[in-house]
């Protein structure tokens, strides 16, 4: 295939001070739960990376000194030399492709509590500790610490050199490093030369950027990663005042500028509250004040507002996190033509969120992500089949569309039947519900994928009973039925149902999804999910016009999107809709009394209070799993028709995150044909150096 000569800007070699990229395509630094913690998973989801085509990878934050120990989250450290042997690990694997490899020194000061480093914390202020509103605090950095500082940063900078790396990051961003805290009005109380006026406050990153050039400047590029503006008004910095004279002070002192808004909830948000390339309007103004390359973020997955993004003189360089993990093959479908095949991220941060429970990230489109090394998994590449068998999957929701795309990839003879007259399951019912439209990428790039398989057939409207999977004839029956939303109000808060909660009186998720609705009047939405739904639902029945109400039993709105960075984002727009929040607040009953009674329990006082009208319930669901009860039953009929095997997958196993069935169906697919041995872990481990008492 050839490609559209538009695209071809993006491959244009950039110039970083010494070192020149192959293309425009820069993985920025991101977060992945593995680091040095699991250091041949990290360093092989970097290698995929350049073999996909990105022409800059880059490490996550980069801890360079024991003062600064982020522990309990998971990322990369340059605190002595026995670090720089699996970074280099990380730097062969770029350069095996042609790719620059970067390093993102970082330092996160009063951020972190240094759990394990029992170090006190530092910072230009006395101020308490960020992180899980530790009750310790950081001391103020004295002139001494100031020159230690600025040493292990140049030592950092010498030990990225000897690993290899191409590229050092000075990172000076999402309020959360020495840099930022010394910038913030905010956070520098101090009356010194490196306190009060913009160039003071200024003066330290200055320095640990000419630290940096004048240390390693002559063979390593060295880039500025800043956040211009902080979404916070004149609290806090913003493009138009501070952000834009700081970058005018230091404009020609890097080699390149890596430029976002600040903090990270902010610079990576979801598409539920920023669409593609959101953060430009905040950094248009940068090439005009420099002459050295320019990139932002902007969650870019079309090569066209990519394109647009250069042309329109905002960016040199396409930054790139999310869709670098969603497709770490992005730059080699544009360059080969075929852009279609793009996995197009979906903005979800469920990646983000792995990384916030410091595990290794998971990717609601790309099921491969964290497996390469511990699975061998590849993103683009699946064994051949073994046998001739025919796979029946039932049910087409993101479990039964990646298990048929993939088995349809490996050759199998594949039927996809699915109940409803559309393919997608929750996700195409969900993609309608508000701000959620994006997530229908997760069905679209797999019907794309398939379009031309013929070895897989769809069938809709085809609602399977256990006698018709009998008759079909298969050799293989995977099930991937979902789930369904309980209406009892059983749940985490509640273990037996509610008195009066039943499906007569009240809506689920599903109801609200088939078009249901509450009677008019009040709504009381009850969230015991403590993810999106009870949000979205929220923000589609205030906008048809009821007076909603959203209660939870936890302290706060939405409590698991903390992890996704969202929290704050929906409380906002919730209230803004004008839903009343009510927080620490259970269902006693729901009473058909006067058009509709709900009584509550306060949980902070104890106390009942009623609330009139109707219920939505979203609390937990239950598998659709009467298929494969109904299978069961039928003994060895299913053997005797020469079924051999009936597996579950998804969210009829184990209902769960879109992510977890779109792996399920993946999983599927690869072990299909495989002996696959339960009693032994599946997969490959990072095993450390133990003295065992010696
Ligand atoms: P998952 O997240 O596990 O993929 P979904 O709920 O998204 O699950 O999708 C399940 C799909 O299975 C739905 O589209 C549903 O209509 C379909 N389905 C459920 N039972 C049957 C059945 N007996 N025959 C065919 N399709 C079914
Ligand atoms: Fe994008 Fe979601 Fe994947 Fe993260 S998890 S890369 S936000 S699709």
């Amino acid at each position: 295939m050839t490609r559209d000569p538009r695209y071809d800007i993006l491959f244009d070699p950039i110039k970083i001070g010494p070192v020149t990229t192959p293309n425009r395509f820069y993985q920025v630094p991101h977060c992945n739960g593995m680091g040095h913690v699991y250091p041949d998973s990290m360093i092989a989801m970097r290698g995929m990376k350049a073999e996909g085509g990105w022409g800059m990878i880059c490490t996550e934050q980069c801890d360079f000194h024991h003062t600064s120990d982020i522990t309990p989250f998971t990322e990369t450290r340059m605190w002595d030399d026995a670090d720089i042997s699996y970074l280099a690990g990380m730097v062969n694997a770029v350069h095996k492709y042609g790719s620059l490899a970067g390093i993102e020194l970082t330092h996160s000061g009063h951020n972190v509590a240094n759990l394990y480093s029992r170090e006190v914390p530092i910072g230009p202020s006395h101020r308490p500790v960020c992180a899980h509103n530790f009750p310790g605090q950081a001391r103020t950095m004295d002139k001494q610490d100031i020159r230690d500082f600025r040493r292990w940063h140049r030592n950092a900078a010498l030990r990225s050199k000897e690993a290899g790396f191409d590229v050092v990051i000075v990172y000076h961003g999402h309020d959360g490093t020495i840099p930022t805290y010394f910038l913030s009005k905010r956070q520098n109380q101090r009356t010194d030369e490196y306190g009060g006026s913009l160039e003071n406050r200024l003066r330290l990153y200055r320095e640990i950027l000419e630290d940096t050039k004048n240390a390693v400047g002559d063979t390593m590029g060295v880039i500025s990663r800043f956040a211009v503006d902080e979404m916070m008004g004149s609290e806090g910095l913003e493009w138009e005042n501070e952000g834009r004279e700081a970058l005018e002070m230091l404009a020609e002192i890097p080699d390149m500028w890596d430029v976002n808004i600040s903090d990270w909830s902010n610079d990576s948000m979801t598409s539920r509250f920023a669409p593609e390339g959101f953060q430009e309007e905040y950094v248009r103004f940068v090439k005009q004040v420099t002459t050295k390359p320019v990139s932002t973020v902007g969650r870019y997955t079309s090569p066209d507002a990519m394109v647009a993004a250069i042309k329109n003189g905002i960016v040199d360089l396409i930054g790139a996190a999310r869709p670098s993990i969603a497709d770490p093959f992005l730059p080699n479908k544009i360059k080969e033509g075929r852009p279609e095949d793009i996995r197009e991220c979906i903005g979800c941060n469920i990646c983000v969120a792995w990384d916030m429970l410091s595990a290794p990230i998971r990717c609601t489109q790309n099921p491969t992500m964290s497996e390469e090394w511990r699975k061998g998994w590849h993103p683009e590449q699946i064994a051949e089949k073994t046998t001739d068998s025919h796979v029946l999957v039932v049910g087409s929701g993101p479990a039964g569309l990646e298990a048929a795309h993939q088995l349809g990839k490996r050759g199998y003879q594949v039927t996809l039947a699915e109940a409803r007259s559309e393919l997608g399951g929750r996700v195409t019912r969900e993609s309608q519900l508000p701000g959620l439209a994006t997530w229908a990428r997760v069905r679209d790039y797999r019907l794309e994928q398939m379009r031309e398989m013929t070895n897989v057939e769809t069938y809709l409207e085809s609602e399977l009973t256990a006698e018709e999977v009998l008759e079909f004839g298969a050799d293989h029956i995977c099930l991937a039925t979902g789930a369904t939303w309980r209406h009892d109000g059983v749940g985490r808060a509640n273990r037996a149902p509610i008195p009066g909660m039943n499906s007569d009186s009240v809506l689920s998720p599903d109801d609200i999804m088939d078009g249901k609705r509450p009677p008019e009047g009040p709504v009381v939405i009850f969230d015991d999910d403590h993810y999106y739904m009870g949000g979205v639902i929220g923000e589609l029945l205030v906008a048809e016009g009821y007076s909603v109400t959203i209660i939870t039993p936890e302290a706060i709105i939405a409590d698991w999107t903390q992890y996704t960075l969202e929290q704050g984002h929906i409380e906002k727009r919730l209230k803004q809709a004008g839903i009343t929040l009510l927080t620490r607040r259970n269902v006693v009953r729901v009473s058909r009394e006067s058009g509709g009674e709900i009584t509550l329990l306060n949980t902070l006082t104890d106390g009942q209070e009623i609330l009139p009208g109707s219920i939505v319930s979203v609390t937990m669901r239950l598998p659709n799993d009467d298929l494969y009860n109904g299978l069961m039953e039928l003994g060895d009929a299913p053997s005797d028709a020469g079924i051999k095997s009936i597996k579950r997958i998804g969210d009829c196993y184990g209902p769960s995150l879109i992510a977890s069935a779109n792996y399920e169906g993946h999983k599927y697919a690869r072990e299909l044909d495989t002996n696959v041995d339960i009693d032994d872990v599946p997969f490959k481990r990072n095993h450390h150096n133990l003295e065992l008492g010696g």
